[in-house]
């Protein structure tokens, strides 16, 4: 097929037969983050190719295998956004967010652009809900960030999914933890492949990231972070779980997760379902006190996590999760000639203006292919306007479900169509209850 027909390898479209599907999860997901505090906020597709080395980490995966970077015609390096977190505490910082009442709340949904090797649950772009809480250094932000995330599955019907926590401490009881895992690593350079070897020098805990299914074996065996953790991170830790606890969190600690951005520091978090295969973690998220800072701002404690929209999509579709239906059109009006349609025309206008989704035909057809369109759109209502129709001006308004017939006045249409949805509705509710 040639390019000009075929999307980009590892891109998907979402179509309108699935898009109602994702309004409804990103609404659920905003709607129940504000219940949190949190308020969404946009930052741009692409940034400085800067704000990511600094951000997610030069010895990451991210950056050195998968970031799409390029050079625009003003001769600056851009980069497509991998993830959000960089860009949103990059705006936080430039827009003084991070200088006014903390702590601040932001999420955020939107795409993201990785050169990865495309196959189920792994897309070269993809779509993530995130959230950033900005200045609160305490475990019970950690618990409430994690509570959130848990809310947010559980709005949109995810079940069965589980949750597992690490902590991976702060700069200085990482210093131990580092020279452990040179130590361990040193006698195994004959088996890690190059880039871990490079990692050894420069970042050994990257080394426990990598997808190779050698290095992956010989990470399994690795000493563990938790026992390098200084008193004070392991105490945040303790106290993190407590607060889980307290809110009814069930929770794993699985000591093996280091996350696959630099910037995470105490506690790191993973929700992992069994239902969709090998790319298992919907959501993951931690700590990041050093983040804001970092990036030139003030020294602000912050923690966030992301979601990836796809993979929750197929956990939903593998448990057969029923979302709401699309709404669907209220009234479709078939006229017959030229008078008809101009009569059409004014009162669709009529009709829209009142918040009713109204068609009509505007594609030259006969009566038998326009009430096969009205089927086919799954319209509510049908009305047809013929010269009699006009004339008398009255008109059939016919319920398409059940096949009853109604007469209405035609310049009555506003008030007829809502008093007969009104009533559909109330027959609906009365069979439910
Ligand atoms: P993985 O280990 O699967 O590569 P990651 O650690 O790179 O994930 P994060 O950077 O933490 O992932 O992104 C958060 C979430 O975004 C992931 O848990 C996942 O749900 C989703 N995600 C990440 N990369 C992709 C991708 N290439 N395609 C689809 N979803 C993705
Ligand atoms: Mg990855």
């Amino acid at each position: 097929m040639a390019e000009i027909n075929r999307a980009v390898k590892g891109t998907n479209d979402i179509l309108p037969s699935d898009s109602h599907d994702w309004q409804f999860v990103e609404g659920k997901l905003l709607d129940t983050a504000r219940l949190y505090g949190f308020k969404e906020i946009r930052v741009p597709v692409f940034e400085h190719t800067e704000v990511f080395l600094r951000s997610v980490g030069d010895t990451t995966d991210v950056v050195q295998k998968e970031m799409y970077t390029f050079e625009d015609k003003g001769g600056r390096s851009i980069t497509l956004r991998p993830e959000l977190t960089a860009g949103v505490i990059r705006s936080s910082i430039e827009n003084g967010l991070v200088n006014g009442a903390l702590p601040v709340k932001v999420c955020y949904v939107g795409g993201c652009y990785r050169y990865e090797k495309p196959q189920a649950g792994r897309l070269r772009e993809f779509h993530q809900f995130g959230v950033e809480c900005m200045g609160a250094a305490e475990p019970t932000a950690d618990a409430e960030v994690i509570a959130l995330a848990r809310q947010l599955l559980g709005s949109v019907g995810i079940e069965n999914i589980s949750l597992e926590i690490n902590s991976i401490g702060c700069p200085e009881c990482r210093k131990a933890y580092h020279a452990a895992l040179k130590e361990y690593f040193s006698s195994k350079t004959d088996e890690l492949c190059t880039t871990c070897c490079e990692r050894l020098e420069r970042n050994p805990m990257r080394i426990l990231d990598c997808k190779s299914p050698v290095c992956s074996k010989i990470a399994a065996e690795a000493p563990v972070v938790l026992d390098y953790l200084c008193d004070d991170c392991r105490e945040h830790f303790e106290q993190v779980k407590a607060h889980l606890t307290a809110a009814g969190i069930e929770y794993t600690v699985n000591p093996h997760i280091v996350r696959g951005l630099d910037y995470y520091t105490r506690t790191v978090f993973e929700f992992v379902s069994g239902d969709i295969g090998a790319q298992s973690t919907v959501c993951g998220g931690g700590r990041y006190d050093g983040l804001v800072s970092q990036m030139g701002g003030p020294k602000v404690p912050s923690l966030g996590f992301a979601m990836g929209l796809e993979r929750l999509m197929m956990v939903l579709k593998s448990q057969g999760t029923e979302l709401p239906d699309a709404p669907t059109c209220d009234l479709y009006i078939a006229p017959l000639g030229e008078k008809a349609a101009l009569k059409a025309t004014k009162l669709c206008a009529d009709l829209r203006s009142e918040g009713y989704a109204v068609e009509t035909d505007i594609c030259s057809r006969g009566l038998k292919a326009q009430m096969k369109f009205a089927n086919k759109i799954s319209a509510k209502y049908s009305l047809v306007l013929g010269d009699d129709e006009i004339e008398n001006g009255k008109a059939k308004l016919k319920d398409m479900t059940e096949g009853t017939e109604t007469e209405i006045k035609i310049d009555e249409i506003v008030e007829e169509l809502g008093e007969a949805i009104r009533a559909r509705i109330f027959k609906s509710i009365a069979e439910i209850i």
